[in-house]
């Protein structure tokens, strides 16, 4: 008998959000006439900048990268005015998420995050045979569902090594203010290791966005990590990057793979890192869609939860007694009465996501797309909620 440990038997893969060549083989559609609002995937696609700097890059592909990624490296360093050394690639920041958890955490301790917060934080922690201590959500007011700091700060033990806060959180799309994050930062003990996810924080409003990398410079136990899946529209490369002080990125260059970034990701993600009008334009793209989003949405009188991401919370369906929230586990539980909703949105050739898995049953999450797939959207969703 292969021998596992239990703790990683016990992890459910992580579900990504159902591929439209998959929907068209499965329900006989035409891929062409499918929308995916899936994946928080920019829907204006990848800039032309990151194309041109591919195919130049696509005559290096017998070399390996360059592992230590100097002209990325580089080129973060220049845009925000960092020391390249506070810099480490990974392939998706996803790769930053679980490098750190290797680093800090081993079998035994813990990591606290908030309930309904990004799945990975509970997959890497499984991954090392961590306890994930999950902290309950803000129940009402404007920040219902988001991050509650002040019980997180409490839920902290003396074997908690990192504290996950994702701004804007994925999938609620709530959103913490600056000063309350600051305020968290000054509380946390030093030596537990916070993890600032920002993803999606090339979304904010340029007046509400936090300067986390100020913050890395007061914090020697903050890691931020940012992405060029959303934004910059390069998620099928798989590259993003964390920022901390040496000694944390010390440690993270150690486990990571030597040539963690491939050679095309780096050349593409240089070129939209300097695309200004391109950040610009995803940026109002996705008011305009949110916006376009969440009017649908109130015409037909279907609640959804106010997002600072590129992708909001939309209640299909009532949410069931807590007992069947509780217990709900895995999106296409039984207990989610979100699923036929999400069913009927699919024959329709409407992909968008479960969330049942993030104990936000009743919900599905839908990444804002072009203006007629979001119309589409909102066509179907009548049908498929029975109105
Ligand atoms: C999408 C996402 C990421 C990771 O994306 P990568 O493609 O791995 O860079 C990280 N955090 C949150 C909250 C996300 O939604």
């Amino acid at each position: 008998m292969l021998h596992a440990p239990d703790y990683v038997r016990a992890i459910a893969p992580y579900q990504g959000g159902k591929p439209v060549s998959e929907l068209a083989r499965e329900y006989g559609l035409d891929e062409s006439r499918i929308v995916k609002l899936a994946s928080n995937e920019n829907p204006l696609g990848m800039p032309q900048s990151a194309r041109d700097a591919m195919a130049a890059a696509a005559a290096e592909l017998a070399r390996y990268p360059d592992g230590n990624g100097f002209a990325l490296k580089s080129a973060i360093s220049k845009r925000f005015d960092l020391p390249q050394e506070w810099i480490t690639l990974g392939n998706g920041s996803n790769d930053i998420l679980e490098l750190a958890t290797r680093a800090f955490v081993q079998a035994g301790e813990s990591t606290v995050f908030s309930a309904h917060a990004f799945a990975v934080y509970a997959l890497a922690s499984q991954a090392v045979g961590a306890r994930s201590i999950v902290v309950p959500a803000l129940a009402s007011g404007p920040q219902a569902y988001g991050h509650d700091l002040d019980a997180m700060l409490q839920a902290i033990t003396a074997d908690t090594r990192i504290v996950f806060v994702a701004n804007p959180n994925n999938p609620t799309g709530t959103f913490l203010p600056a000063a309350a994050v600051e305020r968290f930062l000054d509380q946390v003990p030093t030596r537990v290791l916070v993890v600032y996810d920002e993803a999606y924080t090339e979304y904010l409003r340029p007046e509400e966005r936090p300067d986390a990398f100020a913050w890395v410079r007061r914090f020697p136990n903050l890691l931020v990590s940012r992405s060029f899946s959303k934004a910059y529209g390069l998620a099928g490369l798989r590259v993003g990057y964390g920022v901390a002080q040496p000694l944390v990125t010390d440690l993270l260059n150690r486990l990571r793979q030597p040539f963690n970034v491939n050679l095309l990701a780096q050349a593409a993600a240089v070129a939209a890192l300097s695309d200004g009008p391109w950040l610009e334009q995803a940026y109002r793209a996705n008011r305009e869609g949110m916006a376009q989003l969440e009017a649908g949405l109130d015409a037909i009188g279907v609640s959804w939860l106010p997002s600072w991401g590129n992708f909001l919370l939309v209640q299909v369906a009532p949410p069931p007694g807590s007992g069947a929230a509780a217990s709900a586990r895995s999106p296409g539980v039984a207990g989610d009465p979100a699923m036929p909703v999400y069913e009927r949105l699919l024959r329709a050739g409407v992909i968008v996501r479960p969330v049942g898995n993030y104990a936000l049953n009743g919900w599905l999450r839908v990444s804002v797309g072009l203006p007629e797939e979001n119309a589409t959207f909102l066509a179907a969703l009548p049908a498929a909620i029975g109105r």
